[in-house]
This record gives structure tokens, sequence and C-alpha cells, in this order.
């Protein structure tokens, strides 16, 4: 697994998808930039989200509001007071971690070890093995499940209550131990804020404190109202946005999966109070079925329905994605309730009510958050899409096998060689194909090499322009994931492209 992981982030600098930030000055820590071919991998990926949120729903629209926000957003919102995470240090080692993850951490073996006795179960019992019976029934497996919960529930007590002497309590009784170094010398667990703090103002004392936004969402909600009257919208309906959001993590070390500075996709529901479970029903659903149509494979994804809820949920799960370390939360959707709303509404004096004409009365709506990491999705869709195989002449390929439709380049026109008027041909195709599409242009090395950078890059076509194509305006098209070349005329090279490229 660490291998694979160490392969996806050395491609993805190799073929100019992603470089480290600052990079001549050594990096700097959790930060990320975007290549060439990654801000147009990125690019497709958010226009994709958008087209199925904003352009599909009639019922839903998009804003972009900034990343400053006024100061007591965040006082309303919650952050202030509870955007935290409880940060406990190794006496030994000198390393930080979350104490919440460690424990978290516990319980996931806890959970493997129930899974593997339902494993070794269902080999004994073959056919006739009734898994919800063992899972019920079984001392063990009811042992591990018992206990996972309780732990849980523990930290969750500590966290919200304040008392974080047990959460370093139970650190200690779990004998957890330093992963890296293996010491269970821990301080005390403290409250650490994630959000950044940063001015407003040239001078010293009117200067004004405020805070990089920590999530898209509280854009959506203070602008409500605004969007429900110029856009006349009725209940139900979305607001959709995306943008960059910044979090102090404590432990980021796990390339773009969790960064200082990243990209959401969020979308607000605005429902009738006591409709929500079924809008969290069927947005769960929905989103669901996005995410398995960029065909990365259904077993990659699973749900993780939260027992602990935020203080602003009546109920939230996960989107979880099989990452190169591990299932871990790709998406979150939750029931946030009038939680937001109504805080607004009391921290700023305004009414953010929606008015029903045909009940003549008005009531602030419950809210379905839809809510998905961009560069999440990326780090899914690339790390899924990077492959290797052994070709028939045991030789091995590279192959990044990226949905068409998210690509960067749709296709990659060569001349077989750089004279006989071949490349002045392939660059007339160029200049008729990029109206529509993002395509390139190569002539450096063989023909065979240049294939294979292509499959490396992700393209799902190679156009080849040969002596042929001056007799009779063909070309050879070649399709990156089964290396099957067919003729086909100049003429027709757009439709088939088209065809390909759309879901
Ligand atoms: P986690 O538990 O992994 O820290 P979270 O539950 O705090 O995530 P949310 O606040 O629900 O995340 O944010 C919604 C989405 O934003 C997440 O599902 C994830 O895709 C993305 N996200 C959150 N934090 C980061 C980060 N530091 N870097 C990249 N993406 C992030």
């Amino acid at each position: 697994q660490d291998d694979i992981f160490k392969n996806v982030i050395s491609h993805a600098k190799e073929y100019g998808y992603i470089f480290p930030s600052s990079e001549i000055y050594d990096g700097l820590s959790a930060v990320y930039d975007y290549a060439q071919n990654g801000v147009e991998l990125k690019r497709n990926i958010r226009e994709y989200w958008w087209k199925s949120m904003v352009q599909m729903h009639e019922n839903i629209v998009g804003i972009d509001a900034s990343i400053f926000m006024h100061p007591t957003t965040w006082k309303a919102s919650g952050h202030v007071d509870a955007f935290n995470d409880p940060l406990i240090d190794n006496k030994d080692s000198k390393k930080r971690y979350r104490a919440d993850v460690l424990i978290e951490d516990y319980c996931e073996k806890l959970h493997q070890k129930a899974l593997k006795e339902i494993e070794k179960a269902q080999k004994r019992f073959g056919d006739s093995f009734d898994e919800a019976e063992f899972v019920n029934t079984n001392p063990r497996v009811i042992g591990y499940h018992t206990k996972k919960k309780e732990i849980l529930e523990r930290m969750a007590r500590g966290l919200d209550s304040g008392d974080l002497a047990d959460v370093k309590a139970l650190i200690e009784e779990l004998e957890i131990a330093d992963p890296e170094s293996g010491s269970k010398n821990w301080t005390e667990v403290r409250q650490f804020n994630l959000m950044f703090g940063t001015k407003l103002g040239a001078s010293a004392d009117t200067a004004m404190d405020l805070y990089l936004r920590p999530e898209t969402a509280q854009g959506i909600f203070v602008n409500f109202l605004n969007v429900q009257k110029t856009g006349r919208m009725k209940i139900p309906f979305g607001i959709a946005q995306t943008g960059k959001a910044f979090r102090n993590e404590i432990v980021a070390r796990q390339f773009i999966f969790r960064m200082r500075e990243f990209e959401q996709m969020e979308m607000q529901y605005f429902v009738k109070p006591g409709e929500e479970m079924k809008w969290y029903e069927y947005w769960k659903e929905t989103r669901h079925k996005w995410h398995l149509s960029l065909g990365l494979g259904a077993e990659n994804y699973r749900f993780h329905d939260h027992e602990k809820l935020a203080h602003y949920a009546n109920a939230a799960t996960d989107i979880e994605f099989n990452f190169p370390f591990g299932f871990k939360e790709l998406e979150g959707i939750h029931s946030r309730t009038d939680f937001d709303l109504k805080a607004h509404e009391q921290h700023s004096g305004k009414k953010l009510q929606y008015f029903d004409n045909e009940t003549n009365s008005s009531f602030t709506p419950y809210v379905v958050e839809t809510s998905v990491g961009l560069d999440r999705l990326f780090l899914a869709v690339f790390s899924k899409s990077l492959q290797e195989e052994v070709l028939e002449d045991g030789s091995v390929r590279t192959v990044l096998r990226l949905p068409s439709v998210l690509a960067p380049t749709k296709a990659a026109i060569l001349p077989l060689v750089r004279k006989d008027g071949l490349p002045d041909i392939a660059k007339d195709i160029i200049e008729d194909l990029k109206w529509e599409f993002n395509v390139a242009y190569d002539d450096k090395d063989a023909v065979g090499r240049r294939y294979r950078r292509q499959d490396a890059l992700g393209t799902p076509f190679c156009i080849t322009v040969d002596h042929q194509t001056l007799e009779d305006k063909t070309v050879t098209i070649r399709h990156r994931d089964s290396m099957k070349q067919d003729r086909v005329a100049i003429s027709d090279l757009k439709s088939i492209i088209n065809d390909e490229i759309s879901i």
C-alpha cells in the first residue's frame, strides 16, 4: 500500500499534475500546487460536479461568496467556540497527534478483529452461514463491538463536556502507543482551534480580526434570503458553491488528502421542517450514484453513518472511498436542522425566514448539506486510475485510466514523421478540434514512445497522421484503454471524441 501511494505521488509530479508548494525553498508542509495537467483535471471535476448540481437541477443555483466574512459569522456558526481538534504530544518522540484519531484508530483495529472472526466463521460454515445471526450471538464479535462502542461513547462524553483529562486517561488505559516510536509517554490533551486568523485594515488599533473561512457553507447561509428572494426560489431549493477553505490541520501528512488550504464543493438544500430525513435519504442516494458514474468501481465506496453528531446535525453520514491508505471520508452528507439559519438570525438580528405563499406563514427552513472535497476527489480519481499492466510481449505499461470526461487532454495529434507535410496536417486537425476540447501536439521520439507518454498522462485518444492521410484524408485513432487502433476519416474525429467524453 505504501508503495502504491508513493507511486501516485511521484507520478503526479513527473507528469505535471501536482507539485509541492514553493519547492525551491523545500516546500511548505501540507500545501501543494496543481500543475499544468492537474489544474485541468481539477477544473473538469469541478465542472462535472457543478453541471450535475446546478445545470441539471432546476431548483439549485450557484453563488461564489468571499473567503473573508464578517467575524460574527464564525461566532454564530459555532466555529470560534467549537471548531477544535483535541491534540496530544508524545513526550519522547515529540510528535503531535489528534487524540480522537488515535482512539478511533484503536477502535478500527477492534472492528477489523471482529471482521476477521466473521470471515473465519464464513469459511467454516460455507453456504449455511448466517452473518447477522453470527454477529448477534458470537461472544467475541459482541465483545469487540461493545468495547468499541463504549470507547467511542466515553471519548465523545469527554470531548463534549470538556473533560480532556478523561480523554487522556482513556488513551493511557487502552495503552495506545505513538504509532511511530511505540512510546506511551503522553502529554495532556488540549483543544486547538483550526481556524486561521488574519487582520483587515492597516493601523494597529482599528484593524479587525478576521478568519479565513474554514468551510464554504456559511457563505451560503448568510446569503440564503438574498438568493431566495431575488431568484424567487420555492422550497425545496438548493444553493451550491465551490471554493477555497482553510484549516490549520494538526496532522496533515497524506498528500492532498488533508491540506491546510483546500477546495470544497458544497450544496445546501433548504427544506420544510419535518421533511429533512426524506431529503437526507434522497441526497445520500443521489450523491452515491454520482460517484459511481465516474466508473472507479462500486466496491471502492462505503457509507459511514455517524454515531457522534456535530452540534448542528440530527443525522450525518460520510461517503468513504478506498484511498491508497484505506477507506477514508470523501464526502459528508449532513442534516443540519435549522441550526445555522437560527444562529445567524440571533446574532445579526435580521429575520432569515422563508415566507410560504400557500399557507401565508413564515418558517425557518431545515437544511440538508452535501459537502465534498475537490482535492480528495482528485486523489480518489487519480489514485484509482493509475494502473500498471503487463502486455502480451511481457513489457509493463503505465496507464492513467482517467474517466474520459475528466481527462485534461482529450486527444494527442501525432505526425508519424516530421516531414512530407504530415506536421502541417496534424496542426490543421488541432486548429479544428481545439475549439471543442483540449488537444496536444507531439512530434518527438518514435510514435510508440509517444503513445506510452500519452497513456501515462491519461489522454484517451492518440490520433496519428501518416502517409496514407495524404491520399485519403484518414488517420488512425488509438484508444488509451484497449490500445486498439481504427482508421477513420478526419471529418469524423469530432463526433468520435464527443461520443466518448460525454457520460
Ligand atoms: P475529516 O474528518 O477528514 O477532517 P471533516 O469531517 O472535518 O473531515 P467536513 O468538515 O465535513 O470534513 O468537510 C467536508 C469535506 O471537505 C470532507 O468530506 C473532505 O472531502 C473535505 N475536507 C475537509 N478537510 C479537508 C482538508 N484538510 N483537506 C482536504 N479536504 C478536506
